[in-house]
């Protein structure tokens, strides 16, 4: 009857434990649930035997087998623990995973194993167990394995009882999920953080700032956020390549990275913008000695594919509580703080200010307005004349762009393109300059002024605009007025973003009869290779160098040089912002081809400039008596 019975058990045990390892692969806490019951099951009638002291001998070595079998050839680890913690047996897999040969572990207690910071949790769940407050125990835990390295695992452990309930000793399973840990580890870095520089992402970011506010609004700490992005790498990126561009941005990380405490945390958010968060900020002034080496740090020379590579930033800071309680408004202030840093030149940081949010709120009305500036006819152009060195007469005129709000007053005109650009009003308003200073260009053709060129500047999104040749086209076929009058004025920046598409359509323009200058010249990166491959008209030297003329050597030689390498390619120079009579003098020594400024006149109305026209003679006698 009992061999009936323990047969009976036995097979369910292991019909138990097949499922088990069946389940094991698939569902690693409900295998092993299964697995622990199984043998659970097999022990109950093993220990009541064993101590009932009724079986057979035949039948107990048979069991003892059978339960032997099944615990050297688990692929799980199995231990049976004594109740002070020592290791009594231990199968193969138990031994594989520690990485000790079983006659060093078996008597030594599982503790000893255990990593240090499980050891409290296991041992608060030995006397659970001990106190029947519990059946059966499972957790995650870390092993110390031989060669010192951490290996997890999911444990079960149970107790065994005898017939009286007397505790016998623990029942211990071990599986290694260190390879699901990696797995689950990797996967955790990479929502964390951005795969090309190594540093914090956006989501860590917005992690580690929430819980610096959780943990400040404890502790009364202020941290800071320095928001910066690259000057111009979108220039550089076009220049160099986007392969180089990244490499630019590892170089980037690598300096940020060295230059932060641990406490700190450096961020990507995509592109070419990072945040850095310092924490524990007791001064402003020691959040200015950061950003200051932030700058240093970055602009030095990068050797990228055999490039020197010189690249700014521009750095906004906002600081917790002052700047903002949350992260949105932190983050917003500061992006408000670094576009100032940007107006102020680049190559510096600012902290933000209550003012700057006052200024993004004007800038936000000035951009609905801009809406009505077209219906309300609120734009104007004003005029200035260019002048030819060699024969002292006016050759063109350059148009620019006013704009006469009643509630703001008059708005300069590069405030007015940017303004245009973000809210995508720049190809009407745009479109709007071409129509009226052609149709005011045959005005003067008609009062005889026949030769008189019209300079309009343009921007980027202009060129790039589909039918952008067409309209133009379209404008001086209903004036009548002949495309070889009219001069594009493009700055280089403008050019280098997405050249093969600008090249296409300088090209059409060209074929128009259409003459391209190149604006700011001196400014930006143009090479002279790019002056051949767009054969561009003129170049306009930036204002910025003739003021500087005759009192800076640097800026004479820069002026004198461009001349010269302009002459060599055959393409006409002209010197912008002349407002002196040496400057003058000098660009005629120098042999440029054509001036501009207040010298001759300020950029004035159309009236005044027919006035102007009328008598030429008045300037061109004072300039050269
Ligand atoms: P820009 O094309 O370089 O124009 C020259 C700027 O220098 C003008 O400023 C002009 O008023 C100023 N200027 C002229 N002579 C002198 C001088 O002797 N000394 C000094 N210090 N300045 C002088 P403005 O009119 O404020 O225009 C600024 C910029 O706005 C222009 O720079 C141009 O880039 C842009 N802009 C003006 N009108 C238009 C337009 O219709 N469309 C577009 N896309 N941009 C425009
Ligand atoms: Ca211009
Ligand atoms: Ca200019």
């Amino acid at each position: 009857m009992k061999r009936i019975f323990m047969q009976i058990s036995l097979a369910l045990m292991l019909l138990i434990a097949g499922i088990g390892v069946v389940g094991l692969l698939h569902y690693n806490y409900l295998g092993i649930l299964f697995i622990i019951t199984g043998v659970a099951i097999l022990s109950l009638p093993l220990i009541q035997l064993i101590h009932s002291n009724k079986l057979l001998d035949q039948e107990k070595d048979e069991l003892q087998n059978r339960f032997t079998t099944i615990f050297d050839f688990q692929a799980v680890g199995m231990a049976l623990i004594s109740l002070e913690g020592k290791l009594l047996k231990v199968n193969p897999s138990f031994c594989q995973i520690l990485g000790f040969p079983e006659n060093e572990i078996l008597h030594v207690n599982f503790t000893r194993f255990l990593h240090s910071d499980d050891l409290m949790n296991y041992q608060y769940y030995l006397t659970q167990l001990l106190d029947n407050s519990i059946k059966t125990y499972q957790c995650e835990q870390r092993l110390v394995n031989q060669n010192g390295e951490i290996v997890w695992v999911i444990t079960n452990l149970s107790l065994i009882r005898d017939q009286q309930n007397r505790p016998l000793y623990f029942i211990s399973q071990i599986q290694n999920i260190s390879a699901q840990k990696n797995a689950e580890e990797q996967l955790r870095h990479m929502a964390y953080h951005d795969p090309l520089t190594g540093l914090a992402n956006r989501n860590k970011l917005e992690q580690y700032i929430h819980h610096l506010i959780s943990m400040a609004r404890r502790h009364q700490n202020a941290f800071a956020l320095l928001f910066f992005d690259l000057d111009r790498f979108k220039n550089i990126n076009d220049t160099i390549g986007h392969g180089a561009g990244d490499i630019l941005l590892q170089i980037v990380a690598e300096r940020l990275k060295s230059m932060v405490r641990s406490t700190d945390l450096v961020a990507r958010l995509g592109g070419d913008e990072f945040v850095v968060v310092i924490t524990d900020v007791k001064k402003t002034e020691s959040l200015a000695a950061i950003a200051q080496k932030i700058l240093d740090v970055i602009l030095k020379v990068m050797v990228i594919k055999g490039n020197d590579i010189y690249i700014t930033t521009s750095i906004g800071i906002s600081l917790y509580p002052y700047d903002g309680q949350t992260m949105q408004t932190l983050m917003k202030n500061a992006d408000l703080a670094m576009y100032r840093a940007k107006e102020q030149g680049r190559n510096n940081y600012q902290f933000y200010t209550l003012e700057m949010t006052t200024r993004a709120q004007e800038k936000m009305a000035l951009q609905n307005a801009i809406g009505h500036a077209l219906v309300k006819n609120e734009f104007i152009l004003h005029y200035q004349p260019k002048m030819d060195l060699a024969t002292s007469r006016i050759t063109g005129i350059e148009a620019l762009l006013r704009w006469q709000n009643k509630e703001y007053g008059m708005i300069a005109p590069d405030e007015i393109v940017s303004l245009a650009e973000e809210t995508g009003l720049i190809i009407p308003v745009s479109e709007w300059v071409m129509t009226t200073a052609i149709k005011q260009l045959k005005q003067w053709q008609e009062m005889g002024f026949n030769t008189l060129t019209m300079a309009i500047n343009c921007t980027g999104r202009q060129l790039r605009q589909a039918n952008f040749v067409e309209s133009l086209l379209h404008i001086l076929n209903e004036n009548g007025v002949p495309a070889s009058l009219i001069e594009l004025e493009i700055t280089e920046s403008l050019v280098m973003q997405d050249t093969e598409n600008m090249l296409r359509v300088l090209y059409e323009l060209k074929d128009l009869g259409i003459k391209i200058a190149v604006d700011d010249f001196g400014t930006g990166y143009w090479s002279l290779n790019n002056l051949r491959r767009f054969s561009v008209d003129k170049i306009k030297i930036d204002k910025s160098f003739i003021s500087q003329i005759p009192m800076n050597d640097t800026c004479a030689g820069i002026v004198s040089a461009i001349i010269a390498m302009a002459k060599k390619l055959g393409v006409r120079v002209i010197a912008e912002g002349v407002e002196t009579r040496e400057q003058y003098e000098f660009l005629l020594r120098e042999g440029c081809s054509e001036i501009q400024g207040y010298l001759l006149s300020h950029p004035v109305s159309s009236d005044m400039m027919t006035e102007f026209l009328k008598k030429p003679e008045s300037i061109s006698n004072q300039l050269t008596t």
